[in-house]
Formats: C-alpha cells, structure tokens, sequence
C-alpha cells in the first residue's frame, strides 16, 4: 500500500511521545519539518508507515546556551542561522553550522527543515549533521527511562535508521565549548541537490597562531560520515599550503565514497580532499590567523 497514514499523533508530553512511540512500534514515524518525508513517499520505504507523529507541542524548538549550546531538535534551521548570526563570537565558533544552514536551496526549506530532522536522516550527504559532527555535538535523547546522551556518530548509526530504542525520539543536540572557529565547504552538481562531497572543519588556535585542536567532518556522497580528530598534520602547526596539501590527502584517503551515476568514486575522493583543504583553510582565515 502507497505511503498514507490514517493517523497524527500529537502528544502534549515526552511521556505521552515516549507511549505513543512504543504502542505504535513500527507503524509510526516522527514527523519534524516533514521535508525529507516528503521526498520519500514514492519510494516505496514509508509504505508501512500507519501513524505520523508529530512532537510539535513539546516545546522542542529553541537555542540557548553559551559555553554549552543546546538546540531544540525540532527547531527550524532558520531560526539557528538567526541566533548564530546574532553575535559574531557564535558566528565564528558555529560558522559551520551557520554556512551548512546557507548552503541549502532557499529560505523555505530553511524555515521548515529542523535541526533533528537533519540529524535524524543520518546521511552523510546532510551539510548540517556534517557541520554538527565537526562541532562534536552530541544527541540528548529522551526515553520511557528517561534521557541518555550520545555522541552524534553513535546517533546517525543508519541512514533513516538513528540509534533510538522503543519509544525514544531526539529531544536535542548539545555542543560543548563552542570556541574557536569552524566553517562549512560543499561541492554540488545542481543548487538543489545535496553535495556530492562536503567538508566542516573546526580549530582552535594557540596563541602563537599554531593550530590547538582541530576537528574535521567529511561527508556528501560517502558510504559513511568521517571525523577526523586533531590530525598530526595539522596540530601544532600552522596550515600554510604545506600544511593544507597533507589534509587534503589525509582526507582523500580516509572516505568511502559511492560510485553511481552522478560521479566516480575516484572524483568524490578527490574532492572529499579539496573539500577538507577549503574548510581548514576557511576556518583558519575565520579565527583570525594567518598563514602569511
Ligand atoms: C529540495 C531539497 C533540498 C535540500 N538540500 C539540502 C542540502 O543541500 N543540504 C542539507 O543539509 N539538507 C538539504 N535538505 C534537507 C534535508 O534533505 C532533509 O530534508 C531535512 O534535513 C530533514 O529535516 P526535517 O525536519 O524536514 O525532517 P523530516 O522530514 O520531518 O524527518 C526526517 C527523518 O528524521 C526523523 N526525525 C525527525 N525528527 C526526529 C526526532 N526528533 N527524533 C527522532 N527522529 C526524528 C523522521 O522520522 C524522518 O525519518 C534539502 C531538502 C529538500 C526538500
């Protein structure tokens, strides 16, 4: 049967979401912005799919925080490129976030698409999950037991599959020591595809302008998401063209990427490479440090 659920669940606590979820099992699905659920109904994988529960009225949408920032799974990705762009401390620190947000087609799937919505597709082809893992937000989780907190890699385990027991939904991610400066880079074939291959780097600088530590996400059309923390290439040092040349093939050599109709796998890898060495080299510029 075509995908065509009878049913939405509008559940006014976690309790009753958490009920809702268990009673339902795999008949229901969670129902965020609804942007990738709309892409999906002809494809055959939400033909089963009975109930749309939809966590609106649990008041998952919101941004706060400073030294630990907690997004609200269910809030609009434009309402966090607002509160990012609001202050430039966050605009340097969250810049991967902010340009991940910038990099999608147009303002209506901004305002519509959720920040748990894109976490929860687990594919390395969403800029935004890309940019969270390089900012090493973490999934607070919200149960029948009450709430556990993972690691966003441990999360996206699965494309369309998170890492969620009975009756567990996303409630927020977490990202701590928002410091330093990130940035988010994406090659696309056409504006309204996801990209092919996609980079987010975030550093920290020591005084002398060397590179503290440093996290780099890479994703687009990989068989799975890499995270490459503090590479030896790069700690300790400042990323002048040398520098940047050995990420690029640190990066080329760590993906596994797809191989279809819309590019070799030859071609992602490299550009998974020229992705890493952009990102780097953004989020060096973004923290203030030179090269030169
Ligand atoms: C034309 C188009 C182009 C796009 N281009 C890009 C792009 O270039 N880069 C990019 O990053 N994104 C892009 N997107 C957005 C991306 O593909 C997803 O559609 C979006 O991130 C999903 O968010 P949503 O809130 O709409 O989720 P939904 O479609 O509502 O849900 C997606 C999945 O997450 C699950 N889910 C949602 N919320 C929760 C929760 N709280 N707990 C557990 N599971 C949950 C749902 O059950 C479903 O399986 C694009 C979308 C469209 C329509």
């Amino acid at each position: 049967m075509p995908f065509r659920p009878s049913k939405v669940i509008l559940p006014a606590t976690r309790e009753e979401a958490s009920e809702s979820l268990e009673a339902l099992g795999g008949g229901a699905v969670i129902i965020a912005g609804g942007t990738m659920l709309f892409r999906l109904r002809d494809s055959g994988l939400l033909d089963h799919v009975e109930a749309l529960v939809d966590l609106s009225r649990l008041g998952l949408s919101y941004v706060r925080g400073d030294a630990v920032v907690a997004i609200g799974s269910y809030t609009p990705l434009s309402d966090v490129y607002r509160w990012i762009a609001s202050d430039p401390r966050r605009g340097r620190a969250l810049g991967a976030l902010a340009d991940a947000i910038m990099s999608m087609p147009g303002w209506q799937i901004r305002n519509m698409a959720t920040v748990g919505g894109s976490a929860s597709i687990g594919m390395p082809q969403s800029d935004i999950a890309t940019s969270l893992l390089a900012l090493g937000a973490r999934a607070r989780i919200s149960g029948p037991s009450g709430e556990r907190v993972v690691d966003l890699r441990d999360y996206m385990a699965a494309p369309l599959s998170p890492s969620l027991g009975s009756g567990e939904f996303l409630s927020e991610l977490v990202i701590e020591q928002p410091i330093g400066a990130s940035a988010h880079e994406k090659f696309v074939v056409s504006d309204i595809d996801h990209p092919i291959a996609s980079a987010s780097a975030h550093l920290a600088l020591a005084d002398d302008g060397s590179v503290a530590s440093a996290r780099i996400a890479l994703g687009g059309g990989l068989r799975r998401s890499v995270v490459l923390e503090s590479p030896r290439a790069l700690v300790g040092r400042v990323p002048d063209e040398g520098v940047l040349e050995e990420i690029q093939g640190l990066a080329r050599d760590s993906v596994d990427p797809l191989d279809d109709f819309v590019a070799s796998a030859e071609y992602r890898r490299h550009l998974a490479g020229v992705m890493a060495r952009r990102a780097v080299a953004r989020a060096y510029a973004r923290a203030g440090g030179s090269a030169r």
